[in-house]
């Protein structure tokens, strides 16, 4: 288990002193945003503490099988009860992000709030938001993280299903079911453990990951078929997908997750980019595999940020000057294939 001694006095004197802990996750939240979210819910609740679960805006269809989640407010869709939870809190815990512009339009009464708050996140270089930061980029996802801070405060390992369910389905989320991300030896052995008490693995997977509607798998077809490029010389792939692409196969929310890990199939390619039209703006993501940061990546150039290999970021423009835009920047931030190595 990695050393994470030097939160724990605080961490307990902060929820010692708190009668009302609201948990908020990040806008569009993953599954590593709702599943430590939900495990943090099920320890604390354990413990006798009064806590509530804020998301800024609705849950997607494949993480709403998990236990608790009917106890999630939704800022978007009740702003006046959001408002009184967030006004009755006394501690605030921001579950897997490094931004408050990830708090979406709950920002700005969140953000007016008197309680005391607390970052729990592994993105890298948290912005500095809150009384406490808990910042540990090292884990393989919030989820990781949550499970050792809650074995610390415990003083002996926690379990029970519904709490296992969501370290489960945060770490596999946030790895593509160990496919990437940096998950480690200990990663696997609180794997190992949650498996041996019995958690129904494939069902998991199979609500998580064969998910999908038939309009989403043949959007997938078009992104891979027609709406995917290589830049020339460079280990470079992306995709894009405009409104009427969206439209054409009746888009919903978290429809293109997952698309721009495709591109890094191909042999030799180490970065890949996914550009998709919004309202008034265009969403960017950007994955790569070894040392190129897509992180300092759209720090720099995208107004965003996220993880090493997994970032994302926005483009203010129309979505040809966003791709160009990328072109340029992405052969000014790393060098050309090798002659030898084409
Ligand atoms: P995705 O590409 O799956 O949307 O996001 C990949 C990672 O980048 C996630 O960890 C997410 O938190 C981060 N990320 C995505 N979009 C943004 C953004 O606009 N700003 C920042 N700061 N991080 C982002
Ligand atoms: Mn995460």
């Amino acid at each position: 288990m990695p050393e994470l001694g030097k939160y724990i006095k605080k961490l307990k004197q902060f929820i010692a002193e708190a009668n009302n802990i609201l948990l908020i996750c990040h806008v569009n939240p993953d599954g590593d945003a709702i599943g430590s979210m939900l495990a943090f819910y099920h320890y604390l609740t354990s413990t006798g503490k009064n806590v509530t679960m804020l998301s800024p805006n609705y849950l997607q269809d494949f993480l709403k099988w998990m236990n608790g989640t009917d106890q999630i407010s939704i800022f978007l869709r009740n702003r006046k009860r959001a408002a009184k939870i967030i006004d009755e809190a006394n501690l605030i815990i921001f579950l897997d992000f490094n931004n408050p512009n990830r708090l979406g339009e709950a920002e700005k009464i969140i953000r007016r709030s008197g309680a005391k708050k607390i970052i729990i996140d592994h993105h890298v270089d948290p912005q500095d938001f809150a009384d406490f930061i808990i910042s540990e980029p090292r884990m393989c996802a919030t989820a990781e993280l949550i499970h050792y801070l809650v074995e610390a405060l415990e003083g002996k390992p926690f379990c029970g299903t519904p709490y296992d369910e969501g370290i489960y389905t945060g770490i596999i989320t946030d790895t593509a079911n160990f496919e990437h991300g940096s998950y480690t030896g200990d990663t696997m052995r609180i794997v190992a453990d949650i498996i041996d008490r019995g958690i129904e693995k494939e069902k998991i997977f199979d609500r998580v990951y064969n998910n999908f509607s038939y309009d989403r798998m043949r959007l997938q077809g078009l992104a891979l078929s027609s709406r995917m490029n290589i830049v020339e010389g460079y280990p470079v792939a992306y995709i894009w997908l405009t409104k009427e692409d969206l439209n054409l196969y009746n888009y919903a929310k978290g429809d293109t997750e997952g698309f721009v890990n495709m591109p890094l199939g191909i042999r030799g390619i180490s970065v890949s980019a996914m550009f998709v039209e919004k309202d008034g703006f265009i969403k960017v993501s950007f994955r790569s595999k070894g040392s190129f940061s897509v992180n300092d990546f759209a720090v720099k150039y995208f107004n965003g940020g996220g993880h090493n290999n997994a970032a994302g970021g926005e483009y203010y423009e129309t979505l040809e000057r966003a791709i160009s835009f990328f072109r340029e920047c992405i052969v000014e931030a790393m060098p050309p294939i090798a002659e030898d190595n084409k």
